[in-house]
């Protein structure tokens, strides 16, 4: 597909005319002008319409993304990341649309040769076609087909295109693409990332990929390898631990633009407060390696949430927290996911001065967690990851949060990826969402044009400016002390 527009693409978006937005427009959805006089939402297929004047703001808008996995840029071109399994196309398919494929009925051996890099990129194909079919129209897959067609220009995949998706892959692929892609391409002004290979990631570019301290392994386990060794603190006590957790928020508090934890994939996120006293005893025998009871893991992760939340909140950290929908396949127990939402109602309640912020909506119920946004001051939204797992369901989502909690309160934005490629794609998501749901409550006369117009600047990036205080860590962080 021809991309047909001369915007370069560093152009900025500050002081672009209107007829450069109109082209910057274009050029996000990829699609030519519609000539009927009644623009579609860019890149939209038919029956996507949305107000004009709505998605020319909104594909004009820059975005903050609040929650990635990227992979340092250096890191992905040695492929030197456990991440990178093969450096050729099939990495656009890793992460997110690989259990698509397996829930598709993809099997094990075919799914090993098509993501191994022992394969031929240009064999590939054949592992992939009986299963494209499935997948290819999932939030999963049209984020990875937006990106194919946006920065390789190849509609679909196909055994005639692998070819030259595999060319243009290693032409993008390139020192450099990560700033193309993510500012230049899906117009992203900074993104935060929860490092998955270390506590905390020590970025080369730290005022545009932010990051986020984890707290995971320091209530749960705890990992005394991955958070413990670095500080070189000798633990043998309850107190020791706590100096480890003191140790990484001394070093990386202010540079952390908030604190993450996911560790709801283990369990619900019901911490109670429990004394040191309680859970001394606990800790002893963890250090000794003696096995725990299910309730005593429980109230030693319980007591050491708290210690870390406290911190953060100390350090004017918000708490991220995933909350929801189970990344991966053949796993996910759907009943604990029920209860996340008054959870994290309960932890609103018990700590005021902490700033949470819920991820991914709590799919599928999501209905749940805008009543807790709606009624706790402390309660943030986070659509991180939501636009690709179901699109449909995301905007609805933002739809009805737009009405029934304060604006202030709503992040619209996470790609939430390891690879940079489907980042766009999701972008590209997020953007014909926003769009759309704007414009449905506008269409059905619950705003006005002129307050869906407002509301596009805060959600797009103003809330995240503002509940991560970035004009203050983008200060610090021109000075970090790794680079
Ligand atoms: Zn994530």
């Amino acid at each position: 597909m021809a991309r047909g527009n001369p915007v370069s693409r560093r152009q900025t978006l500050q002081g672009v005319s209107a007829l450069g937005a109109a082209a910057i427009l274009g050029s996000v959805g990829n699609v030519p002008a519609d000539t009927s006089g009644s623009p579609a939402v860019p890149g939209w297929k038919s029956g996507g319409q949305a107000n004009p004047e709505v998605a020319k703001r909104v594909f004009a808008t820059p975005l903050i993304d609040t929650h990635e996995h990227l992979i340092e840029e250096k890191e992905r071109l040695a492929a030197s990341n456990p991440r990178v399994q093969a450096d050729d196309w099939s990495h656009l398919l890793s992460h997110y649309l690989n259990s698509d494929l397996l829930v598709a009925g993809m099997p094990k051996d075919a799914y090993d040769k098509f993501f191994s890099k022992g394969t031929d990129p240009a064999d590939k194909w054949r592992y992939l076609a009986p299963y494209w079919p499935a997948v290819k129209n999932t939030g999963y897959g049209q984020a990875v087909r937006i990106a194919l067609q946006q920065l390789y220009e190849v509609d679909d995949l196909s055994a005639a295109t692998v070819r030259a998706v595999q060319a243009a892959y290693e032409k993008t692929r390139q020192p450099g693409f990560y700033r193309q892609i993510l500012c230049d391409r899906a117009k992203i002004e900074s993104c935060q990332v929860n490092c998955l290979s270390r506590p905390f990631g020590e970025s080369e570019m730290p005022t545009f990929l932010m990051q986020d301290l984890s707290i995971v392994g320091m209530f749960s386990g705890p990992d005394f390898q991955g958070f413990g060794q670095p500080t070189g603190i000798e633990v043998r006590s309850l107190s020791d631990w706590h100096r480890v957790i003191d140790w990484w928020f001394d070093k990386y508090g202010k540079y952390a633009v908030a604190v993450k934890s996911q560790n709801a994939y283990s369990r619900d996120i019901d911490y109670e407060e429990v004394p040191a006293e309680k859970a001394e005893g606990i800790f002893k025998k963890r250090c000794a390696n003696e096995s725990l009871t299910t309730t005593e893991r429980k109230t030693l992760e319980d007591h050491l949430f708290w210690y870390a939340v406290k911190q953060a909140t100390a350090h004017k950290l918000p708490v991220k927290l995933h909350t929801g929908y189970y990344a991966g396949q053949n796993r996910m127990p759907l009943e604990r996911l029920l209860h996340n939402a008054g959870s994290a109602a309960e932890l609103c309640r018990q700590a005021p001065d902490t700033r949470f912020v819920f991820m991914h909506i709590c799919y599928p119920y999501y209905e749940e967690l805008l009543a807790v946004a709606k009624h706790y001051t402390n309660a943030c939204l986070d659509m991180c990851w939501s636009w690709i797992m179901n699109p449909v369901a995301a905007t609805d989502f933002l739809k009805k949060a737009l009405v029934t909690v304060p604006a202030t309160k709503i992040l619209t934005f996470g790609g939430d990826y390891a690879s940079v490629e489907p980042v766009l794609g999701h972008a590209v998501m997020t953007r014909r969402g926003i769009a759309l749901a704007l414009s449905r409550l506008v269409e059905e006369g619950w705003l006005t044009l002129s307050d869906a117009l407002d509301l596009i600047d805060p959600i797009m990036h103003g809330n995240a400016r503002q509940i991560f205080n970035l004009a203050e860590k983008t200060r610090v962080l021109h000075d970090v002390p790794w680079r």
